[in-house]
C-alpha cells in the first residue's frame, strides 16, 4: 500500500524531514562557501559551481516552498520585488501584460516606469472583475495576467481559478502574488496558475529579519527556463544566510498565520462597531465585495492584513496611529510584532488608497491588547 503523503503542516515543522547525511543533524548546515571545487577531470562531482546560481543551502527552503506550494520547482530572489520582476523580465518586449489595479504599489510603479519604456505594453484592469479581465485581453498578444489576492493594502480579492481560465482560453499565463494569503490560506497552483510569487520578507519568514522573495512553477516549463536565466544573469539571489534562516522561519508558517488569522478576524469584527471607524477593510467580513470568492478560494481563515478608514481623514488617522502603544508605526508586513502604517504617506499623491487609511499588519500578541491599544488611541 503506497504511504499516506504527509500534511503540510509536518513538512513545514520537520523541514521535509531532511536530517543533514554527513552528521545527522536535524537542523541543516549554512554553506557560506560561494564556489566548489572541480575534480581533476574537469568535471564538477558535486553538481554545483558558483553561488549566484546555485548553493546546498538554498535547497531546502525552495524545496519546502515548492511541497506547501504544491508546484515543480522553486527559486529564491534577493527581494520579492526581484522575484516578481524577474517574472515580467522573462517575457519580450511588445508582449502585453495585465495586471491590477488594486497591487502592491512597488510592483505597480515598476510596471509603469520601467517595465513600459522596456517595451511591455501594460493594461491595469480591477483583477476582481472577471468580465473586465476579459474584455482586456488580447488572445495571442497577452502572454501574463498577474493577480494579487488579496491585494496589499485594500484587499481586494480576485477568483484565481476563473483568471486563470480566462487568461489560459487567450493563451497568456496566470502569476499570482500569494503574499498575504500564504500556502497556509490558499494555493493558487491547485486553481489553475501557472506561477505563485511571494514576499518572503513577510509571513513566510515572518520575523522582520529577512528580505526574500520567490517564484514557484507549476511545471518548468521554458518561461520557467527563462525566470531562471533572468535570476542568474541579473544576480538576483538570495544570500546562504538568509534562505537559511527563510527555512527555520517557515517552519512556524501554519502556527504563525492562524493565529493571525484568528486575531485580524477578531480585530475586524470589533473595530467596525468603533464610533472613529468608517469602514474595515477585510476579507473575513461577510460584508466585504471579495468575501463570497475569499471563503471559497481560502481555507483556514482570511490572513492577517486588514485597514481601517478612520473618520476625518489623513489628519485623523495619522494621529490615531501616533497614539498607539502597543502598534509598531513601521512598514511592512507579515512578522510577529503588529505594524500599523497610513499607506497614502507612503505611496504619494498618484496612490488609489485613501488617505484616512491605516493598514494593520496582526502579529502574534494578544488580540485583546492590540485591541484596547487601537481602541483607545482611536477615542482620544
Ligand atoms: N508583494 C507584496 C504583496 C508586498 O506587500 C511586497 C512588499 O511589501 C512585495 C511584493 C515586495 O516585496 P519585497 O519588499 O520583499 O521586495
Amino acid at each position: 500500500m503506497a504511504e499516506k503523503p504527509l500534511w503540510p503542516e509536518t513538512l513545514a515543522a520537520q523541514a521535509l524531514g531532511r536530517i543533514d547525511a554527513s552528521t545527522g543533524a536535524l537542523i541543516p548546515p549554512l554553506h557560506a562557501s560561494t564556489t566548489f571545487e572541480r575534480a581533476p577531470d574537469n568535471s564538477y562531482p558535486h553538481g554545483r559551481i558558483y553561488s549566484r546560481a546555485d548553493n546546498p543551502t538554498y535547497d531546502l527552503a525552495a524545496d519546502m516552498l515548492t511541497a506547501l506550494e504544491r508546484g515543480a520547482e522553486s527559486l529564491l530572489f534577493s527581494s520579492g520585488m526581484a522575484a516578481a520582476t524577474a517574472v515580467f523580465l522573462a517575457l519580450a518586449p511588445g508582449d502585453h501584460v495585465i495586471a491590477p489595479k488594486a497591487m502592491y504599489w512597488a510592483l505597480r510603479n515598476w510596471l509603469a516606469g520601467f517595465a513600459t519604456r522596456w517595451g511591455l505594453v501594460v493594461g491595469l484592469v480591477d483583477t476582481s472583475d472577471l468580465a473586465a479581465v476579459t474584455a482586456a485581453l488580447r488572445p495571442g498578444a497577452t502572454r501574463l495576467v498577474w493577480a494579487e489576492t488579496p491585494a496589499n493594502p485594500v484587499w481586494t480579492v480576485s477568483d484565481i481559478a476563473a483568471l486563470a481560465e480566462a487568461g489560459h482560453r487567450a493563451g497568456a499565463r496566470l502569476a499570482v502574488d500569494s503574499t498575504v494569503a500564504t500556502p497556509v490560506l490558499s494555493r493558487p497552483l491547485d486553481a489553475g496558475a501557472d506561477l505563485v510569487v511571494h514576499s518572503a520578507t513577510k509571513y513566510l519568514n515572518g520575523h522582520s529579519d529577512v528580505v526574500a522573495g520567490t517564484v514557484t512553477t507549476a511545471r518548468a516549463d521554458e518561461m520557467w527556463g527563462r525566470i531562471k536565466a533572468v535570476q542568474i544573469q541579473n544576480g538576483a539571489v538570495l544570500g546562504p544566510f538568509e534562505a537559511w534562516l527563510l527555512q527555520r522561519g517557515m517552519r512556524t508558517l501554519f502556527a504563525r498565520v492562524r493565529w493571525q488569522s484568528a486575531s485580524a478576524l477578531l480585530l475586524a469584527e470589533r473595530l467596525r462597531a468603533h464610533p472613529a471607524i468608517r469602514d474595515v477593510l477585510y476579507p473575513g467580513l461577510p460584508s466585504f465585495p471579495g468575501h463570497a470568492i475569499a471563503a471559497r478560494q481560502m481555507s483556514g481563515g482570511f490572513g492577517g492584513m486588514l485597514s481601517i478608514r478612520v473618520k476625518g481623514g489623513a489628519q485623523a488617522a495619522i494621529a490615531a496611529a501616533a497614539r498607539l502603544r502597543v502598534w509598531h508605526r513601521a512598514t511592512s508586513l507579515g512578522g510577529v510584532e503588529s505594524l500599523v502604517e497610513h499607506r497614502a504617506s507612503v505611496e504619494g499623491p498618484d496612490s488609489p488608497v485613501p488617505d484616512d487609511l491605516l493598514r494593520l499588519s496582526v502579529g502574534l500578541e494578544s488580540a485583546e491588547d492590540l485591541f484596547q491599544d487601537l481602541a483607545a488611541a482611536l477615542t482620544a
